[in-house]
């Protein structure tokens, strides 16, 4: 047990318990009725109702709108330990999920191995590459952390490297520098590692965000026996995620179509790893002008990949963000060939599931197209959901068939 009378107490107002009381671990600014004793920032703090009521222990941030994010309901203590434990935790349900026997960092494939919120570990974010862990600690309370995270990854996934990405610049709004680099021996950043028997080319140093974006790894398989002996456009291809896989899965053409040639190099250079060149073909532009060009040519695909990022930043954005979303997918489903396929995502998380199918259903009725949905997909199950916390379940992936009838 902890000395209560040590620890500064942060009072909720009455609508943040509601919240709160449902799950939800974040409690605003707006929403501290009162703070009792010194806080500074990054330290942990015991949250309790109007009535003086143990709600939980988090850590607090004054500087940021988020001011606290709760680590747990229960009175123990925050320490080394106790977050060593959690990111143990989270590794043995990814080992268990996907029946790993010895330790993740010496799988070839690659997992998340912290989910946030997802994880009970907010603001932490660790991938395994193959081995090679990359991990962001993007808020002020968890970065405190960072040694004791660190050690326990060390420990409990034995990678081949660490690598640190918190040149991310949500950091900036913690009070946080950017900064990045190597955590111990330093290694050739440029990684590969298997995903499904693609052979995936990731730059832990260069790459976007941690490097590769593992929450679409199931939809890439699931796309497979949709490509074989097809024309497949990867539109914002990124690596080639999407492209890569319909490669191998027997697709005759693959157009990638990325605005980062950095990002086409790594998907050109794991074309070849794969034996996959004669397949794949890539250009750098943007996917608007280029979706408007097939379109004006008449040029169709049977398969057509959509993967922009995140649109909407914050709820503001929505409407903008929607108006985005629906003209690519409406463009995209005229260059898709009568009874062929668009899958199409949306990793914002400000788009609900609802507003996703709404506009796709807009799009499908603008561009007098009959579209039925064949798959509902999110992301893997290493980026898992937690019930009352909507910010955890962001990722839609729907594979749609396009007919030209209406
Ligand atoms: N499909 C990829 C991930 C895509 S991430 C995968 O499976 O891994 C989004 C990508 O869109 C990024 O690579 C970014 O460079 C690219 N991008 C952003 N805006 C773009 C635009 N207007 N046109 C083309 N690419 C764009």
């Amino acid at each position: 047990m902890a000395d209560a009378r040590s620890r500064p107490v942060v009072r909720l107002t009455p609508n943040a318990r509601h919240r709160v009381l449902q799950g939800h671990p974040w409690v605003f600014s707006n929403e501290i009725a009162s703070v009792d004793g010194h806080v500074e920032p990054g330290d942990i703090v015991e949250v309790r109702d109007r009535r003086d009521k143990f709600v939980g222990l988090g850590y607090m941030n004054p500087l940021s709108a988020i001011t606290v994010r709760l680590l747990t309901r229960h009175d123990v203590e925050i320490n080394g330990a106790f977050i060593r434990e959690r990111v143990r935790q989270a590794i043995l349900y990814r080992e268990s999920l996907y029946g790993e026997t010895g330790p993740l960092g010496q799988s070839p494939k690659g997992y998340r191995l912290v989910f946030s919120e997802g994880d009970f570990l907010p603001g932490l974010i660790v991938d395994c590459f193959g081995g090679y862990i990359v991990f962001q600690t993007l808020t002020l309370g968890i970065d405190r952390w960072k040694e004791d995270i660190v050690s326990a990854l060390s420990e409990f996934a034995e990678p081949k490297g660490i690598y640190e990405r918190n040149d991310a610049p949500v950091r900036e709004l913690e009070g946080l520098k950017q900064t990045s680099g190597f955590v111990g021996q330093p290694f050739d950043p440029v990684v590969e590692m298997d995903e499904n028997g693609v052979t995936v080319v990731v730059d832990v140093q260069k790459g976007q965000k941690t490097g590769y974006f593992l929450d679409q790894t199931d939809n890439r398989f699931a796309i497979r026996a949709l490509c074989e002996g097809k024309t497949v456009l990867d539109a914002f291809s990124y690596s080639g995620g999407f492209g890569l896989s319909a490669a191998l899965a027997g697709a005759e053409q693959v157009l990638c179509v990325d605005v980062s040639d950095a990002a086409l190099d790594l998907a050109r250079a794991a074309a070849t790893r794969n034996g996959l060149n004669g397949a794949m073909f890539f250009r750098v532009a943007n996917v608007f002008d280029v979706l408007r060009e097939f379109e004006a040519g008449n040029q169709q695909f049977d398969v057509v990949m959509l993967d922009p990022p995140a649109f909407a930043r914050s709820r503001k954005m929505l409407e903008r963000a929607l108006a985005g979303y629906k003209e690519i997918n409406l463009r995209a489903m005229k260059i898709v060939k009568d009874g062929g396929f668009l899958c199409t995502s949306s990793c914002s998380q400000h788009v609900t599931k609802e507003e996703f199918d709404e506009m796709l259903e807009d799009a499908a009725r603008d561009c007098r197209k009959t579209v039925r949905i064949v798959e509902r997909r999110g992301q893997r199950a290493d980026h898992p959901v937690v019930l009352g916390v909507p910010e955890t379940e962001y990722l839609k992936f729907r594979v749609c068939q396009v007919f030209d009838f209406r």
